[in-house]
């Protein structure tokens, strides 16, 4: 069984793991460096990014991580996770900084108040026909999508929402609140390929 990490400084992190232990999951509650060394693949949740990247570099998980994320382990970040995956951040707080990875530029909070938090199904071809139902919340949306990155799911205005690149995925949503596990699932064959 492959052993997923899920990076427990701040966020949704419990959430991601139930939907991961009912996929078959091993998995493991991630706060100090020596605990990424045993897993496959790790989830970066959603919740406040700057506070993440704080508590990151306070704990020293920043610089494993990011050697980790330069190793081809497989990461997936949703919302906040998202941000921290991100070469490059708009509108974050005064000297926050991301672990990068993902050739993308995000904007943080990029919905306005009246649309800080919303839901809207969305077509994403790369995980089947039927559409997902997504929920934003205070979420981010990624600005500009580079050379190494591809984007895999819009909203209907055409901002991108959710993007791969490798062993790396982001959305900008939750997919571990509204129990359509297809992301977690196509995250944790990537898993399963990286640990052999
Ligand atoms: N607004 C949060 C941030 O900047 C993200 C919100 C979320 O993860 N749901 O990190």
């Amino acid at each position: 069984r492959p052993q997923v990490g899920v990076l427990a400084l701040q966020g949704d992190f419990r959430e991601h793991a139930a939907v991961l232990r009912g996929l078959g999951a091993d998995v493991v509650a991630v706060r100090r460096p020596e605990e990424l060394t045993d897993v496959d693949g790790i989830v970066l949740p959603g919740g406040e990014s700057s506070v993440q990247d704080k508590l990151s570099r306070t704990f020293g998980m920043a610089e494993p991580l990011k050697q980790a994320i330069a190793g081809g382990l497989p990461v997936y970040g949703t919302c906040a996770g998202l941000i921290l995956l991100a070469d490059s951040i708009l509108d974050g707080i005064a000297g926050q900084q991301t672990l990068g990875g993902l050739d993308v530029v995000v904007r943080r909070n990029a919905f306005g108040s009246q649309l800080d938090s919303f839901e809207t199904d969305i077509d994403i071809p790369e995980l089947g026909e039927e559409p997902m139902h997504a929920v934003f919340i205070r979420a981010p949306i990624v600005e500009s999508v580079g050379t190494k990155a591809t984007a895999i799911a819009s909203l209907s205005d055409g901002r991108v929402v959710a993007v791969e690149q490798g062993n790396l995925l982001g959305t900008s949503f939750h997919p571990e609140m509204t129990g359509d596990i297809r992301f977690h699932a196509y995250f944790l064959e990537k898993v399963r390929a990286h640990a052999g």
